[in-house]
């Protein structure tokens, strides 16, 4: 073992989201810059968002996922791509990875001169009874969810329980309903959607029973009944519901082990601290995506937030700055969108509980009202629940659960928030209106209005 080291060289651990982006942005502007990448699946730039689609029939073909190749970025990028290859350890004193080729278990050394770890966040597996049998399956890689598809083929599982009732849970839950299986999903909180408040998470459990799915809400899990290692059964406090096949929906934690062992110490939920520009408190190594903090800029403190919004993002600021330019990633606000059955879920901000533990004192308005014109072919509900911040007024947080074009109305309060814009100023803000999109009021206007009623009732 050994290795010179270059002091040209950058390496990348992981090579989708975050890590891809950082060596395209590189590449653009260096052209001649040596890039390694190590990515110890068989794939690159990926859509694991795609993932439930995939699954559930959507979306036809897996290389529909894949925005672009190992072979494409090696040719057309003349970015070293070496996949199949997992970094095991980082010397930061000597500059240098250690890598071991999955195929042969063969290990060697890169010296690095950049060295961007974007390993991405794995699911959460609970240490319970039965936990590692056959047919329990947690998504997060392009191979998991291939993986899962391949069960489905070959083992033609009828009966599905989802635990935790996140997004990731909720839309294979409705996957696996258009598929035509049995599908129960047990979570430990009252209402699924925790990032919701439980208001606004009932209007999402109460879509999921229409379509079929039977939920054990406010049940924590306990083990896996399983023979020959495979799994026959989920067991909670309350019952034993019997599964073919069990898909793990609990959230994500960063995969921060090799950021720990280079001395790195660990920030929020465990994920590696970084500074605006992506740099780690060690020299020469930088971290962007799932793996990393972010800065939150409502709640003033680092977070965990596994999402590809973020990634990119950090990964292409990353990759500014290790060309030897710079970019700063401002934070985030904690901006989701999904699709759940008939639904558009959003959220942004804070939500109760969030406020509740910073200390704030908070006021909320919920209204629902239409999509479009009343009269106009096509309106239905949307729900929209706004926070403010007694006293100051400050928007603090919104939700939006509504049928189709509910969702995106989340981006003008995300964009309200890093502005710090009050809510009385969010019910005269210019937004567009035609019958087809909207009421005259914005239903985001309409529930502002109500909150600043409230605020101002004192
Ligand atoms: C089912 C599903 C649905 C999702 N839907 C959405 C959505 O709708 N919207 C949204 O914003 N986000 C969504 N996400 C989250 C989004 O996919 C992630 O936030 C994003 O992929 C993170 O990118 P990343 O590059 O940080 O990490 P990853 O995409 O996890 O990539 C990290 C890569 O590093 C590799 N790796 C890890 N350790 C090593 C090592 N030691 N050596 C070599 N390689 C290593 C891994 O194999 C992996 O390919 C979804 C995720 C899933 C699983």
């Amino acid at each position: 073992m050994g290795g010179v080291v270059s002091r040209n060289r950058l390496v990348i651990i992981g090579g989708d989201a975050a890590g891809m982006s950082a060596a395209a942005k590189v590449r653009r502007e260096e052209p001649d810059r040596e890039i390694v990448v190590f990515e110890r699946s068989p794939h690159t730039s990926y859509s694991a968002c795609g993932i439930p689609y995939y699954i559930g029939g959507v979306v036809e073909k897996v290389e529909q996922l894949i925005t672009r190749s190992p072979e494409k970025f090696r040719e057309k990028y003349r970015i070293d791509v070496r996949t199949r290859q997992e970094v095991v350890e980082i010397d930061p004193a000597g500059a240098r990875v250690r890598v071991k080729e999955l195929d042969s278990g063969r290990e060697s050394q890169t010296a690095y001169d950049q060295l961007l770890i974007a390993t991405g966040a794995t699911p959460f597996c609970p240490q319970v009874p039965g936990a590692g049998a056959g047919g329990i399956f947690g998504l997060s890689t392009l191979q998991s969810g291939i993986r899962v598809r391949q069960a489905m083929e070959q083992k033609k599982p009828r009966r599905v329980v989802v635990v935790g009732g996140g997004y990731i849970g909720l839309e294979m839950a409705e996957a696996f309903v258009r598929l035509g299986l049995k599908v129960s999903l047990v979570d430990r909180g009252t209402q699924v959607m925790g990032t919701l408040d439980p208001d606004m998470g009932k209007l999402v459990s109460d879509a999921l029973r229409e379509i079929g799915v039977t939920l054990y809400l406010g049940e924590s899990l306990t083990g896996f009944e399983t023979t020959a290692e495979q799994v026959k059964a989920v067991v909670t406090e309350q019952r034993t519901l019997p599964a073919d096949l069990v898909i793990l929906g609990l959230g994500t934690r960063p995969l921060s082990e090799l950021a720990k062992a280079a001395g790195i110490t660990l920030g929020a939920g465990g994920a590696i601290p970084v500074n605006p520009r992506q740099q780690t408190t060690v020299e020469n190594i930088w971290a962007a995506g799932d793996c990393a903090e972010s800065f939150h800029l409502v709640a003033r403190r680092p977070v965990h937030i596994a999402l590809g919004t973020v990634a990119n993002k950090q990964g292409t600021v990353a990759g500014t700055n290790l060309a030897g330019d710079y970019a700063t990633f401002p934070g985030v606000v904690g901006t989701a969108v999904s699709k759940v059955c008939k639904y558009e879920v959003a959220r942004t901000g804070l939500q109760e509980k969030e406020i509740r533990q910073l200390g704030l004192e908070g006021v909320s308005a919920t209204t629902t009202s239409k999509t479009r014109a009343g009269y106009y072919p096509g309106a239905g509900p949307i729900t929209v629940k706004l926070w403010a911040e007694r006293g100051s007024g400050r928007l603090l947080g919104g939700q939006i659960v509504g049928i189709e074009g509910a969702a995106k109305r989340i981006d003008g309060l995300a964009t309200s928030l890093p502005a710090g814009l009050s809510v009385e100023e969010i019910v005269y803000l210019d937004l567009s209106y035609a019958p087809p999109y909207s009421p005259v009021w914005d239903p985001v206007q309409t529930a502002a209005r109500q909150l600043l009623k409230k605020l101002r009732q004192g």
